[in-house]
């Protein structure tokens, strides 16, 4: 029997730069602190952050009634329109926007005011693609060869190509060759994170030779999820495991090679027990 841990796993540098802050802010501050949405996609941790005083809002329509109060904007980032509203009504606002994501704002605000229509490589309802959008004048995002049959641009546009920061290095490579026969004036810029880069080259190295690999990581979680699809393709033995309950379900014996994953919104106390319940299954 062999574990191996992937040397890139749990809290990316964004995640932990948040909960740290937000940990630092809660401690100091006196009054009420909102986060638009959950801060991260890892219930553990959010949990605790409510249990130290957060409120978290999920429900867009009552950000109006936020006023003169302390606001933690996420790293997913949020619309233009949230954020503008939040300001108008006086609050302090903690904007913890990944910079990666932040990057991709400033690009699309630039290439918006050279009026090019902008492309969106990702999942519509995230709200780091919601994002994303807010900031240009003319954008679609497209997730499969489908959505791009859909595309109403025409084929002369001045287009501009952006991706989800954690989406699937072959999903936006192959959808951009599509998007390029289909226009002429077209530029991509990679957005894709470097964390998700490292994660996803590691985890499809490493499930080439393993028996069985567990992701650690929520299924709400889309940097988690891109690692369970592409260790999925190279074993078929790949587990998605939220909590230390679901290492009981995994069928684990003395000659296996067991590879243990985590995605960016993992703990890393989390990692380490179910590294620990694995050891003990075996
Ligand atoms: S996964 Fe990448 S973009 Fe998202 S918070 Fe982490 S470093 Fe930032």
């Amino acid at each position: 029997m062999e574990i191996i841990v992937a040397k890139n796993a749990g809290f990316c540098f964004g995640v932990k730069r948040a909960i740290e802050k937000t940990q630092d802010i809660l401690c100091e501050k006196k009054g009420k602190v909102f986060s638009i949405g959950s801060l991260i996609h890892n219930e553990l941790v959010t949990d605790d952050l409510k249990k130290k005083g957060l409120i978290e809002i999920d429900d867009i329509s009552t950000i109006s009634d936020i006023k003169n109060e302390t606001v933690i904007i996420r790293t997913h980032g949020v619309e233009k329109e949230i954020y503008d509203i939040l300001k108008k009504n006086n609050n302090e606002i903690i904007d913890l926007t990944c910079p990666f994501v932040k990057k991709i704002h400033d690009i699309v605000d630039e290439y918006s005011t050279k009026n090019y229509k902008i492309i969106v490589i990702g999942d519509k309802r995230h709200p780091e693609v919601r994002g994303i959008v807010s900031h240009g004048h003319e954008v679609s995002v497209v997730s499969s060869e489908d959505d791009i049959k859909k595309l109403t641009f025409d084929r002369k546009d001045k287009v501009l190509v952006v991706s989800q920061t954690t989406e699937s290095v072959d999903k936006v490579e192959k959808l951009v060759d599509i998007l390029k026969v289909f226009y002429y004036n077209i530029e991509v810029v990679n957005t894709i994170c470097s964390t998700t880069i490292e994660r996803q080259e590691e985890v499809g190295t490493l499930a080439k030779v393993l028996d069985v690999v567990i992701i650690i990581g929520s299924e709400n979680s889309s940097n988690t999820m891109k690692l369970y699809n592409i260790a999925s393709k190279h074993c078929n033995k790949t587990y998605i495991v939220s909590n230390r309950a679901c290492v009981k379900s995994i069928d684990l014996d003395d000659n296996m090679k067991v590879g243990i994953c985590a995605g960016a919104s993992t703990p890393q106390y989390l990692i380490e027990e179910i590294i620990e319940d694995v050891r003990n299954e075996l």
